[in-house]
C-alpha cells in the first residue's frame, strides 16, 4: 500500500490528518482480516513550484516561501516539519509506515523514469524543461472522470503566455529555474523534478510496477493522481494500481478545510485545548471514509463522549469481581459480534455499522451479567476489535483495580464522616476478603495486598 504523504513545509492540519487517518483505519482493517500489508508513504520535502496545482496558481514554491518567512533554508524547514509530522502520527496512535521514503532522496530514480517516458515519445523537453504530453495519453482523466475537452476549455483561460509547453494541460516532469534553492544535476541541466513524478518513483522502487493499493486526500485525486497513472504506465506498460483509495473532504462550516476561512487546527492545537489523538481518530473513523466529515469543536466533543463510554465500558468489565462458571452465553455472543464486525469492515470499511456491532454487543454483554471468567473474555475481545480503531485507553487491569479501590476507600471516608461505622468496617473486610488491607496513617488510608 503506497499513501501520498505530507508536503514538510508546515505542520499539518487535522484536514490532512483525515487522508493518514484513514490509511491507518485501512491498514488496520487488512490486518484484522488477516492479510499482510506493507505500507511505504512519502514525505515530500523537495520545494515545488505550484504551476501544477490548479487550485493555486501563483507559480510560488510553498517550500522556498515557507523558508523566506521563518529565516531558515528549505532543508532545515523540511526536517524540521518531517519531525513535527512523525510526532503527530504517534499522537494521533497510527503506527509507522514501513518506509517513508524522501523525495530529494530519489531523484536518481525520478531522473531514470523520466528518460524512459522522453524515449517512449510521451515527453519533450523545451530548453531543459520537460513536460509529459498529455496529447498521448488518452486515459488522462479516467480515474477523476475529467474528460480532457472539459478539462482544456477550464485551462485555456489560465494558459501562461510565457509558458514553453505545447498543450495547457501538460505537466512538469523536470524544471529549470535558478531561483530555486534546492537543485540536482540532469541530463537536462541543473533543476528539480516535478511532484506528481515524485510518487510514481518512489512506490515503483519500494514497491513494484503494480501496486494493490494508492491512497490519498480528496485534492490528490485530481490532478496529482492521474499524473501517477499516465507517467507510471507509460513508463511500465503495466497497470499501476488495483485499488484507489480517496478519503473525503473534512469540512468546516460546510466548507472544504482546504478553501476554508475556518480555524484550522493542528494536532497540538487540539492536544492543548484537552482532547486527545483519540478522541480525533474517533471522529474520523465512525464517519465513512468517502463521505465528507463535518468538523468543529462539538462535534468532536461528541465522539469524546462516545470514547468515554467505550473505556468505561471496558473498566468495568476490567472490575467485575463476581466468581462463577463461565456462561456459554458470552461465547456465542462474542462469535456472532466477531462475524458481524469482520463483514462490517470487508464492505468497503463500513465503520458505521461496525460501531452499531460493538453497542449491540456491549447491550447484550450488560444483560448477560458476565462473571469475572467471562469478563476477561470480553475486555480481550473489545481489545481485539479496537485494534481496528485504536479509539479506546490501554487501561490495564493494575489502573481499573486502583480506581475502584480508591473510591472504595473515599467511601468510607465519608461513610465514617457521617459516623456510619458498620458501613465502612463492612468495607474495610471486604476488601481484607479480596485480599487487600487498608491502613489508615497520619497522610490518609493506604492499600497493599496481603
Ligand atoms: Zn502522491
Amino acid at each position: 500500500m503506497y499513501n501520498c504523504g505530507p508536503t514538510v513545509y508546515k505542520r499539518q492540519h487535522v484536514g490532512n490528518f483525515r487522508a493518514f487517518v484513514t490509511a491507518d483505519l485501512l491498514r488496520r482493517s487488512l490486518e484484522y482480516v488477516g492479510f499482510d500489508v506493507t505500507q511505504i508513504m512519502n514525505i515530500t520535502d523537495v520545494g515545488h513550484l505550484t504551476e501544477d496545482d490548479l487550485v493555486d496558481s501563483q507559480g510560488e514554491c510553498k517550500l522556498q516561501k515557507e523558508a523566506a518567512l521563518r529565516q531558515m533554508d528549505p532543508w532545515q524547514i523540511a526536517r524540521a516539519e518531517e519531525k513535527n509530522f512523525k510526532d503527530d502520527l504517534a499522537l494521533m496512535e497510527i503506527p509507522p509506515a514501513h518506509e517513508y521514503p524522501r523525495a530529494t532522496e530519489h531523484i536518481p530514480e525520478m531522473i531514470e523514469m523520466i528518460e524512459i517516458l522522453l524515449s517512449k515519445g510521451l515527453a519533450y523537453e523545451v530548453d531543459g524543461n520537460v513536460y509529459f504530453d498529455i496529447t498521448k495519453w488518452p486515459k488522462y482523466g479516467a480515474l477523476s472522470g475529467n474528460r480532457l475537452d472539459e478539462l482544456e476549455a477550464g485551462a485555456s483561460g489560465r494558459v501562461d503566455e510565457r509558458t514553453d509547453k505545447r498543450h495547457p494541460l501538460d505537466f512538469s516532469l523536470w524544471k529549470i529555474d535558478p531561483k530555486h534553492l534546492m537543485q540536482w544535476d540532469s541530463p537536462w541541466g541543473r533543476g528539480f523534478p516535478g511532484w506528481h513524478i515524485e510518487c510514481s518513483a518512489m512506490s515503483r522502487k519500494y514497491l513494484g510496477d503494480t501496486l494493490d493499493i494508492h491512497t490519498g486526500g480528496p485534492d490528490n485525486k485530481f490532478p496529482h493522481h492521474e499524473c501517477e497513472i499516465a507517467q507510471s504506465e507509460g513508463c511500465t506498460g503495466e497497470t499501476y494500481v488495483r485499488y484507489w483509495v480517496h478519503c473525503g473532504w473534512l469540512e468546516i462550516g460546510g466548507r472544504k478545510m482546504s478553501k476554508s476561512k475556518g480555524k484550522l487546527y493542528t494536532v497540538p492545537e487540539l492536544l492543548e485545548l484537552g482532547y486527545t489523538g483519540r478522541d480525533l481518530r474517533m471522529l474520523m473513523v465512525k464517519q465513512h471514509y468517502r463521505a465528507p466529515l463535518p468538523f468543529d469543536l462539538e462535534l468532536l466533543d461528541d465522539a469524546k463522549k462516545l470514547r468515554v463510554k467505550l473505556n468505561n465500558f471496558v473498566a468495568n468489565e476490567m472490575s467485575r469481581r463476581p466468581e462463577g462458571p463461565k456462561n456459554d452465553q458470552i461465547q456465542t455472543v462474542i462469535s456472532e459480534a466477531r462475524l458481524k464486525f469482520e463483514a462490517a469492515l470487508r464492505d468497503d470499511l463500513n465503520t458505521s455499522v461496525a460501531f452499531a456491532v460493538i453497542h449491540e454487543f456491549m447491550t447484550a454483554v450488560n444483560r448477560l451479567q458476565p462473571s469475572q471468567l467471562d469478563a476477561l473474555q470480553v475486555v480481550e475481545f473489545m481489545r481485539e476489535l479496537d485494534s481496528v480503531f485504536g479509539v479506546i485507553d490501554p487501561v490495564t487491569e493494575a489502573d481499573a483495580l486502583d480506581g475502584e479501590i480508591q473510591q472504595l476507600i473515599d467511601e468510607r471516608i465519608q461513610a465514617r464522616s457521617e459516623r456510619n461505622f458498620q458501613r465502612a468496617d463492612k468495607i474495610r473486610d471486604d476488601l481484607l476478603a479480596r485480599g487487600i488491607e487498608l491502613v489508615d496513617t497520619p497522610q490518609g488510608t493506604e492499600w497493599r495486598t496481603v
